[in-house]
């Protein structure tokens, strides 16, 4: 699946509820405002009713008559479910049609690849607290879900074939809520978010990474962050750097991972904490301080070299650099970007810079919302299309 990193177009349904942001209105209000027929406004309306978004009141202005039937919206209705699950923790957000947070839960300390459990004890909690907040969960339109393993084209391909990962997370999730589920890799969601929120607003392209237990690329080329022919594109923590012999879990020989992933700087400085990093470093007498510093070095010239290959690959306005490792260490992006020039053609790349994440850590459970919705609005604009062609439709627009 490719995702669109700023959606261009809004739907009708999108257009109502950013009018009914402004206050209550009539089905007539609406079509004067908008300039749509009663038709195509009342058929909009009809899947908002159906989402439970919106809800009726009567006002009497006057004081006499009848009173005015109008529409407003339901704020405290969960419109959609966003969930990340890293390899270390894992945060949900439920939001409203308008956007607003409505309940966030976390868990932390999951064990290695017990990451489904993670899943349950997060929608448990999320189900909790939005039943205690006096939310409305009925309806939920689409839930997004980012897991911390590779989603190939293939795994989607199969989500109704019983037994199949997809179709198992589907199946638990929709034991809490019966709706449309996506799931993908977590480092898409957290790069769409970051494309649409954080340090890649309003730029086309960017090239995203994450440094922590292991590390992953998610490149984002006008406007339109890809996800490759098979699904596997930006594994770039696979990728060989010169000089490293060690073996990697994957296999093979010399993997960036084997030299900057957190458990291998750790490893390379004889530490278990990257926490500790920080005060070493500040310390130039500190026993450990030149162990700690080559650990380093080592791994910001090795993503340096990968980096500097994508940028002549690809060409991004920017690199964003997320994950324990970047966010941890004093002064690594800088250290990467000075590094990473070496290694390019200076004329032609002076302008590339090397960025920190802007997203906090509801960025990427945000992210998954954002790919479910890409995903629906895609697949509603395809049929809106396919309908035109048919000739059965009056208006161009998909009403979700
Ligand atoms: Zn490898």
């Amino acid at each position: 699946m490719d995702y669109q990193a700023q959606l261009d177009n809004q739907t009708i349904c999108e257009l109502i509820v950013d009018e009914l942001r402004k206050g209550p209105a009539t089905r007539r209000e609406l079509c004067f405002q908008l300039g749509y027929s009663r038709t195509t406004i009342g058929r909009a309306l009809e899947k908002l009713f159906s989402q439970q978004v919106i809800e009726v009141i009567y006002e009497n202005a006057s004081g006499r008559g009848r009173p005015a039937e109008k529409l407003q919206l339901a704020t405290k209705t969960v419109h959609a479910i966003g969930m990340d699950i890293s390899r270390r923790r894992g945060i949900a957000v439920a939001i409203n049609r308008l956007g607003e947070t409505l309940a966030v839960v976390q868990t932390f300390g999951i064990e290695q690849d017990d990451w489904p459990q993670a899943l349950e004890e997060l929608c448990q909690k999320l189900a909790d607290q939005l039943s205690t907040a006096g939310c409305n969960d009925a309806a939920v339109s689409y839930v997004g879900v980012g897991v911390p393993i590779p989603i190939g084209c293939d795994a989607w391909a199969k989500r109704d074939e019983p037994g199949t990962l997809v179709n198992k997370l589907q199946k638990q999730i929709h034991q809490h809520w019966e709706t449309t589920i996506l799931v993908d890799n977590t480092i898409r969601m957290a790069a769409l978010g970051e494309a649409r929120w954080g340090a890649g607003k309003d730029l086309s392209s960017q090239f995203y990474i994450r440094i922590s237990g292991g590390i992953v690329g998610c490149a984002t080329v006008r406007n339109v962050i890809s996800t490759g022919a098979h699904g596997y594109a930006g594994e770039i923590g696979h990728i060989g750097v010169p000089g490293s012999q060690k073996k990697c879990y994957c296999g093979k020989t010399g993997c960036l991972e084997t030299v900057a992933s957190v458990d291998a700087i750790c490893e390379h400085a004889q530490l278990d904490n990257l926490a500790l990093f920080p005060v070493i470093l500040a310390d130039e007498n500190h026993p450990q301080h030149q162990s700690v510093s080559e650990a380093i070095e080592l791994a910001v010239d090795s993503l340096a070299w990968v980096c500097a290959n994508s940028v002549m690959l690809l060409d991004p306005s920017q690199i964003v650099l997320a994950g324990a490792v970047p966010c941890l260490l004093p002064d690594f992006v800088e250290q990467v970007e000075t590094a990473m020039q070496k290694h390019l053609i200076s004329d032609l790349f002076r302008d590339t810079k090397v960025v920190l994440t802007k997203l906090d850590s509801e960025g990427a459970a945000r992210g998954a919302i954002a790919a479910a919705q890409t995903y629906l609005h895609q697949n509603e604009v395809n049929r809106t299309m396919a309908e035109r062609q048919r000739g059965d439709s009056d208006d161009y627009r998909g009403t979700d």
